[in-house]
């Protein structure tokens, strides 16, 4: 196992930056699961209002000026005066608004959202007004060119503030009604044919401006909804994944960070969810199964359902099974894996305690009898290739009822765990020994040179099971039965083996216990 579980602070934004990721990452501080991301995006779409106010007022300032210096040469200084200081204290209070928003700590927060709107509007409206205002009053002269100037000035203005106010549709609509509806009323009730001409003129352009300002903006809220569509599937990806019991987890594709994990999954791995996020988890896996799993993500296809053990790398010395199942996907607009990890490990140790139990004697631990008998035809087919031989050897204790009857079970029990034990030690790793029974055991050998042999362990193992036994204080003098049959020469077949065997024991039981006796002498009683 890679013992090098690296761990990595995730990446600040740099403070007062912004970006949508950035907005993102807000908006998961504030919403609740039904919370809407449009409120997050209005944020951004106000932020973007605000970003174009200061050109914007610094523009209308110098305009507002450049007007009334012009009309005050053929108007009286009365309303010239009235006009500048409205238009001078509109803007000044647009100009603090600015700055309190600049400043305040709400400007991201959703629930402030609409008030910042609509203080914008109100803003963006009021100086609307009094260009209108401004359009009849600073019109009121007999001279058709500082008309005409004023005309001209107020459709310039339209057209550079659609630039600008186009984000929001309220705004902008407020804005330029507000301007150019009393000039286009004015030059009408003039009653002039050049009045009434830059009237309808007037008329025509506010129609393109707003039709042209209207698909712009249509195109921006069209954005907007695809962005928070796009959000909202990646918020509503990470609260499935969050709430799942199935551990999940994001991590990089290529630096194989973490970079998203629910909590099912830190407490997998047995880390916290603060912990998790920055770890590199291929220290939990064996080298080679990490190396196929990325290898073959790497190429752009998926796993499913992939049995995969874990260990933790530390010293916590645990091992868990899990069914697998990553996939390739973008993440933050990078390459990354999902991984959802069904932990199994309850499942599987139920399943090896099973597969156990089907093929070992529980009170010895020895193997049983259907593991015995498989191991047998492998040892016959191994014997035929290799032109070998194979012994099984039956043995069983002689007069154990005895030992239950005058010492209870639970020292017969512990008897047969120890004859158990005698019996494993005289053999080689590569012969096997079962309890096939109460107090019967079968031993094979499976490639042995010749029969003598196999009579020598049979002899060795009747030797030591002749010697006292103590347990729990207690000293038992037991002894064996045992039969020998050699494969191929005393039966050609696996079942006719057995039954050799167990003929070869049941005449060392008639011929006085504690004796080993081979097949064919068996044969040879029978003859005589
Ligand atoms: P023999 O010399 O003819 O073999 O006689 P024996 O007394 O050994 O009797 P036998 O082999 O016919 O029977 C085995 C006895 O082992 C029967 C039963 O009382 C006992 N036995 C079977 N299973 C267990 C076990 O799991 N634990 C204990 N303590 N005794 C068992
Ligand atoms: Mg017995």
């Amino acid at each position: 196992m890679n013992k090098e579980t690296k761990k990595h602070k995730s990446h600040r934004p740099e403070a007062g930056s912004f970006d949508l990721n950035t907005l993102k990452r807000r908006a998961w501080r504030y919403l609740q699961p039904e919370d809407n991301i449009i409120d997050t995006l209005s944020s951004e779409q106000i932020s973007l209002l605000y970003s174009g106010l200061l050109a914007s007022l610094i523009i209308s300032a110098l305009l507002a000026a450049i007007l009334a210096a012009v009309q005050s040469l053929v108007l009286a200084p009365e309303p010239v005066t009235i006009w500048v200081t409205s238009m001078g204290m509109v803007l000044l209070g647009r100009g603090i608004l600015l700055i309190v928003w600049r400043y305040s700590s709400s400007k991201y927060d959703p629930s402030s959202a609409d008030l910042w709107l609509n203080l914008f509007r109100i803003g963006a409206i009021a100086t609307g007004v009094i260009w209108g205002i401004g359009g009849i009053l600073l019109s009121l002269t007999d001279d058709p060119a500082h008309k005409i100037y004023v005309s001209f000035v107020l459709a310039g203005l339209s057209a550079g503030a659609a630039a600008t106010l186009f984000i929001d549709r309220v705004s902008f609509i407020g804005y330029l009604l507000a301007v150019l509806i009393p000039q286009i009323i004015f030059l009408a009730y003039e009653g002039t044919p050049i009045s009434f001409g830059m009237s309808i003129m007037d008329t025509l352009f506010l129609f393109f401006i707003l039709s042209s300002t209207l698909k712009l903006n249509h195109h921006i809220e069209e954005n907007f909804h695809l962005r928070k569509q796009a959000t909202d599937n990646e918020l509503r990806l990470h609260q499935m994944l969050e709430s799942s019991p199935i551990a999940a987890s994001i991590t990089d594709a290529v630096s194989h960070e973490v970079v998203f994990a629910n909590k099912s999954y830190s407490s997998l791995l047995d880390t916290t969810p603060q912990e998790v996020i920055g770890l590199i988890p291929s220290g939990y896996y064996a080298p080679k199964v990490y190396r196929d799993i990325t290898e073959k993500l790497r190429k752009g296809e998926s796993i499913t359902n992939k049995l995969v053990e874990l260990q933790s790398p530390g010293d916590k010395g645990w091992t868990k099974w899990v069914l697998a199942s990553y996939f390739p996907l973008e993440y933050q607009d990078k390459p990354a894996i999902l991984g959802w990890l069904y932990d199994i490990t309850e499942r599987k140790l139920m399943e090896d305690k099973i597969k156990y139990m089907a093929y070992h004697d529980i009170l010895t631990g020895l193997p049983n009898r259907s593991q015995i008998t498989a191991h047998l035809k492998e040892a016959i087919i191994n014997a035929d290739r290799e032109d070998s031989v194979v012994a099984l050897i039956f043995l069983d204790l002689d007069k154990f009822k005895y030992v239950n009857d005058e010492y209870g079970h639970q020292i017969g029990d512990l008897l047969l765990r120890a004859a158990a034990q005698r019996i494993d030690r005289c053999l080689r790793k590569s012969d096997l020994v079962a309890r096939v029974g109460g107090d019967e055991f079968v031993i094979l050998l499976p490639s042995i040179k010749a029969r003598k042999y196999a009579l020598e362990i049979a002899e060795k193992i009747r030797h030591t099971l002749s010697q006292p036994f103590l347990i729990e204080g207690v000293t038992l003098d037991i002894s064996a039965s045992i039969g020998v049959a050699i494969y191929p020469e005393d039966a050609d077949e696996e079942q006719k083996l057995i039954k050799q065997a167990d003929t070869a024991m049941y005449y060392a039981k008639s011929e006085g216990r504690n004796c080993v006796k081979s097949y064919p002498q068996t044969l040879r009683r029978e003859k005589s």
